[in-house]
Parts: structure tokens; sequence; C-alpha cells
């Protein structure tokens, strides 16, 4: 089946007893047993929830894994992902990722002694050699937040393999609609399922999707265990977004291409980030291993003077963190972001005080071009 179809299908035929089209939310904590020894399958919904289970199942399937689990939130996806590994252990790590990532290894992990390297994935050679022979897992964000580097899955999904390491993707920016990196060698797929999968700014969630039945088992087993569960009202919720989730992802997309191409010209931008854009160094990479680029850009304006002018007059696009939604939002990831992000490295990155980042939404394109235009505007108010 296509993956229009798969998506719309997310969930469906779930509840047997009364074959109710959509997920039924089972807001029940507790489940009877049947009798001594005897269950149901639910028995009590940090374990087992029927409304996350259908969720968990349709996440499974739409990323080609053999499981998946739903959390809280990305962050709690994430760090079930790091209780995998030891004292001891370290991560090599995408340098240019989500602020929040970066925060969890620099003032959570490292105190429990996980060591980590931070490296930009999008040059296999340079990953390889930040292994080391305590590094046990790969952790990757492609394309990256905020400067949409694209990393070669598959290349890194053979150095993982030699050098035995849990390779992990995060695939918030492209989903599974675009992109499954488990088909591209990855182990384990995480998600902010807040972003595109839920689609419409009203959830916080996660996710993990493992490509082999031993490691899902071992992923349900540190759910259950620290408890960071996905609860069934956010569960149906996602469920929900997910069934439009190609069509969001094409008209976000189509935008943002739109979009890339006019911020190019535009004179008081210095340079867009967009694995899109035919000049865009990830742009043969990505074609290879994603069907689209995804609606995700940055870009840097002439003068930082710049920036509080457009964050303050922007009127369809929202000002906010977070990405992903309907609605385009604007986001300084100098301030927001990648705040906990030490200065000096903030700005050897790139991620300097004169990039936007721009999630774009279902909007009409004129719409948002329009508004983008009046903000970047010489003069005015
Ligand atoms: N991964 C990426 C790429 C993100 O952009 C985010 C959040 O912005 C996260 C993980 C964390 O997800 P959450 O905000 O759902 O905890």
């Amino acid at each position: 089946m296509h993956p229009e179809t798969r998506l719309v299908h997310a969930g469906v035929g779930q509840d047997p007893r009364t074959g109710a089209v959509s997920t039924p939310i089972y807001q029940c904590a507790t489940f009877q047993h049947p009798g001594l020894g005897q269950t149901t399958g639910y028995d009590y919904s940090r374990t087992k929830n029927p409304t996350r289970s259908a969720l968990e199942a349709a996440l499974a399937a739409l990323e080609a894994g053999a499981g998946a689990a739903a959390f809280a939130s990305g962050m709690a996806a994430l760090t079930t992902v790091l209780h995998l590994l030891r004292p001891g252990d370290h991560v090599v790590v995408t340098e240019d990722l989500y602020g929040g990532t970066h925060r969890l290894l620099t003032q959570v992990f490292n105190h429990l002694g996980l060591g980590h390297t931070f490296v930009d994935t999008s040059d296999t050679a340079a990953t390889a050699a930040a292994i080391g022979p305590n590094t046990r897992m790969l952790l990757v964000e492609t394309p990256t937040n905020p400067l949409l580097k694209v990393a070669d899955l598959r290349a890194l999904g053979e150095v993982a393999r030699q050098h035995r390491l849990l390779y992990v993707v995060d695939n918030t920016f492209l989903t599974p609609y675009l992109q499954q990196p488990l088909t591209l060698g990855a182990d384990l797929v995480v998600h902010s399922v807040s972003k595109y999968l839920a689609g419409h700014n009203d959830v916080v969630a996660g996710a993990v999707v493992a490509r082999t039945p031993e490691l899902a088992e071992r992923v349900a087993f540190l759910q259950n265990a620290t408890g960071g569960i996905l609860g069934p009202q956010d569960a149906w919720l996602v469920l929900r977004g997910i069934k439009t989730l190609g069509l969001r992802m094409r008209q976000s997309q189509e935008n943002a291409i739109a979009l890339a191409h006019w911020l190019q010209q535009h004179p008081a931008v210095t340079q867009v980030y967009f694995p899109g854009l035919a000049n865009d160094p990830g742009y043969d990479c990505l074609r290879r291993q994603a069907t689209g680029p995804g609606a995700m850009l940055a870009f840097r304006v002439r003068d930082a003077a710049l920036v509080p002018q457009v964050l303050a007059r922007v009127r369809v696009i929202l000002f906010a963190e977070s990405l992903g939604g309907v609605e385009t939002l604007i986001t300084y990831p100098w301030s927001q972001t990648h705040a906990d992000v030490p200065e000096s490295e903030r700005r050897r990155l790139g991620v300097d005080d004169r990039l936007l980042r721009l999630s774009v939404g279902i909007e009409h394109a004129a719409d948002l071009q329009a508004d983008l235009a009046q903000a970047l505007a010489e003069g005015g108010d």
C-alpha cells in the first residue's frame, strides 16, 4: 500500500468488539482480571493501554519497525533510549541538533557517567573518527536542527554495524512519510511526535520505534520501568493527526520550497538552509534516502537588528517555538531552542544571532511570502 493509504488507516480496526472506526479513548488506569493468573492483555495503563497500543502499532507499521513505544514527550523518548546504555558508555552524536537533546546529554546523562562526542554527522569520515573504545551508540538527527544538514544514513549504518553500535535516528523533521531510517540501517527511530505526526500544535508526545522484536521488548520494559508514557487522550489526538500527515506534509513542503527560493533572492537574506534547494550541500544525499526535503528551513538575515523587527512584524506567521504543525512558526534558535548550547559552541556551529528558523505550515504560500516580505522590508514601524 502507498504511504497515504497506510496513514489514513493508522489505528483503524483496533476495536473488534464494536468495530469503531476511530479507536476509542480508553480513559482507564486499570483493567479487571478475568481470573487468577488471567489477563485480557491489559492490566495497568502504565504498562499497556489500548488507545496507546493502537498508536504504537500504527507508528511501528509506518516506520517499518517491529514495535513502538509512545511517550509523554520527545525528551521522554530520548531519555528512555539513553537508558539502554550504562555508566562508562559513550555516545557519538550530531553536533547541530535539538538543544534539548544537547542539554540531556551535557547536563543530565553526563552526571550518570555517560560520555559523548558531538560531531558533524553529515561528514561520515569525521563521524567514524569520533568512535572510541567505549562508544556504544550513534545518535543522529537528519536533517539537523536548525541548520538542516543531511547525514548519509546508509553510510552511517555501515559504520555503526562495523563498530557494533546501537544506531538511533531522530526522524522528527521528515517523519516516516518522507524517510524511514529503519530501512536504511538504523536500529531505533526517535520522534518528537509533538511535531508533524500530531501536526496541530495541540499535543506534546514522543515515540521510539525499534527494528527488532528484542529491541522493542527492551524499550517496552524501560517504558514501563521509568513510566514516561503517553496518556490515552493524547494518543488519540496523535492517531487523528497521523491520518492527514501525507496531505499536510505535501502542502507544507510545497510551501517551503516556494519560500526557500523566494528567500534566496531577498536582499535582506544572506543564506538559506534547505535541503530541497539544488545548491544545498545536502540535496543529493537527501534525494537518495528520502522522498522529499520536508518543510523546515532556516535563513540568515544581513543584520542582527532585523531579527527583532521580523519577529515583531510577522502577522500570519507565529513567533513561537516548536515545529511541524499546520500553522507556520518562526523561531530564533539563538535564544530559544538552542539557548542551552554554550555561546561559543552556537557560534562555531553557525547558530548565530542572525539565524531564523521557519516551520512552514499549510497556509497559502502567497500569504506566507507577503507576510515575510513586509516583515523583512526596510523602514516601517
Ligand atoms: N527532537 C527534535 C528534532 C526536536 O525538534 C524536539 C523538540 O523540539 C525534540 C526531539 C524533543 O521533543 P519534545 O518537545 O516533544 O519533548
